[in-house]
């Protein structure tokens, strides 16, 4: 590391409390300072390349500094960076809202701007509450969720979500909400297969809304990719039945696509896969190509219209956030839809999809540890276990997430293993030499820490 890296690290590490991590472990490993990025690399000052195999946290969708994208913000940036967006509006957001219509969903055609995700979430749950309020079933408090679910870290985000990791600690200050058993398809209950089961395990959402449907609002789900819980995937099936059983007991359906949107799963939106809509829906991180703090809360005329009367009536959506419909955020959003469409990148992230995951299986299969290797889109995850047999989990008694990310990052690339599973989730339009340099480079570094 160069003095001047060096130097950076520790004015850094004096003063920057960095997110979601132990900031003593800076000690030992601290911060690499990124100067610039360019496609699929991050490049630190001192010139070193690291293949940013995780897009950035899931929100890097076409690559750093894509020239597109920010030529649309450069242009943006010329002529309004922000406006307070209550009375007052701009051409760049209904522009955007034109196109996001040709894409989401059909029957999603209201939409509510915010700046991160967790908003959003904040948002869907608040606007499910006050639907049920001012339509007469104000008892309708509560809300469901999957376990192993994930909606952000803000309070009300974080009490619909079941990952201990982040809510322990605070579970005095949530809410009571329901929790219903999630889908668990590699080690299904049932002893079922993911692509040709009933979802017998469905059984336990049903159970839920015939005991509390009465009180409930909404289940907000992770539609078939439960991400942080280390990319567990479940059938579509699971989708449709989950719409059907909110149609038929008045409840509505929320649908998080914040780290799924946009096609990280092959298709433009999880939900595409099921051929359904939410009532509401979450949009994020890859909606900006993981360029600006964004996202959106989509929702239906029906909800919409239960908001919309005279202002003493008291119907209104009493919710804000400073930069909700920032222009440059529209931007950056519409760039993204312009050259999805007109590069052909879905079409074009399949077929690197299919060579990805087989090429994954050759590299990783035989190893006696890794478990399964599932995969939607160019999402690829490996678990890792004490035997294939068992499938019990490796075992965590070290930080094995943190090791591996450890051996990685000096060999150029940055991997962020959710525990004991490593997974991959590249930008779509990443070209095939750097899938197989992240194999490569993934698979000495986990090698490093638990053997051949
Ligand atoms: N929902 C899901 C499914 C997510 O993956 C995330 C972020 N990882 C969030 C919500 C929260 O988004 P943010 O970090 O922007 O608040």
């Amino acid at each position: 590391m160069s003095k001047h890296a060096e130097e950076l690290a520790a004015r850094d590490f004096a003063h920057i409390w960095h997110p979601c991590c132990q900031m003593k472990d800076y000690e030992e490993l601290p911060s690499i300072i990124i100067d610039h990025g360019k496609g699929a690399y991050l490049y630190d000052v001192d010139g070193n390349a690291y293949l940013d195999i995780i897009s950035s946290w899931w929100c890097n969708l076409l690559g750093h500094c894509n020239p597109q994208i920010n030529a649309s913000i450069k242009k943006q940036l010329d002529k309004l960076e922000h406006v307070i967006f209550v009375n007052l509006s701009h051409e760049t957001a209904i522009e955007l809202v034109d196109e996001l219509l040709k894409v989401l969903p059909k029957g999603l055609t209201k939409f509510n701007f915010a700046d991160n995700g967790s908003s959003s979430v904040e948002i869907a749950l608040k606007m499910a509450f006050q639907y049920y309020y001012q339509t007469g079933k104000p008892k309708k408090q509560r809300f469901m969720c999957l376990t192993e679910g994930y909606h952000g870290e803000t309070i009300g985000a974080l009490s619909v979500g079941s990952m201990d990791l982040f809510a322990q600690i605070y579970k005095p200050m949530m809410m009571n909400n329901i929790h219903v058993e999630a889908p668990d398809c590699y080690r299904c209950p049932f002893g079922k297969k993911r692509d040709n089961c009933q979802c017998e395990c469905f059984q336990f959402a049903e159970k839920a809304f015939a005991q509390y449907a009465e009180e409930t609002a909404a289940i907000i789900v992770e539609p078939i990719l439960q991400g942080c819980a280390g990319m567990r995937i479940y059938p579509p099936l699971y989708l449709q039945k989950l719409r059907q059983l909110c149609d038929k007991y008045d409840v509505l359906l929320i649908a998080d696509e914040i780290a799924t949107g946009f096609g990280r799963t092959g298709k433009m939106f999880a939900c595409n896969h099921a051929d359904i809509t939410p009532d509401i829906m979450c949009i994020s991180k890859a909606l900006t190509g993981g360029y600006m703090p964004m996202s959106i809360v989509c929702t239906t005329e029906k909800l919409y219209n239960a908001f919309y009367d005279d202002y003493n009536k008291g119907k209104q959506f009493m919710h804000s956030h400073t930069y909700a419909g920032n222009p440059l955020g529209c931007a950056a959003a519409l760039a993204v839809l312009k050259i999805l469409r007109e590069d052909k990148i879905l079409e074009k992230a399949q077929e690197k999809a299919a060579y990805f995951h087989e090429a994954l299986e050759k590299a990783f299969g035989d190893h006696p540890n890794v478990g399964e290797i599932r995969h939607i889109g160019l999402i690829n995850a490996i678990e890792l276990v004490k035997d294939k047999q068992s499938k019990e989990p490796y075992p965590t008694d070290k930080r094995l997430g943190y090791e591996i990310y450890k051996k990685a990052l000096p060999k150029g690339l940055l991997l962020r293993p959710l525990g004991n599973v490593i997974y991959f989730n590249p930008p779509l339009n990443i070209d095939k030499a750097d899938l197989d340099r992240a194999i490569v480079i993934a698979k000495t570094a986990m090698e490093e820490v638990i053997g051949r």
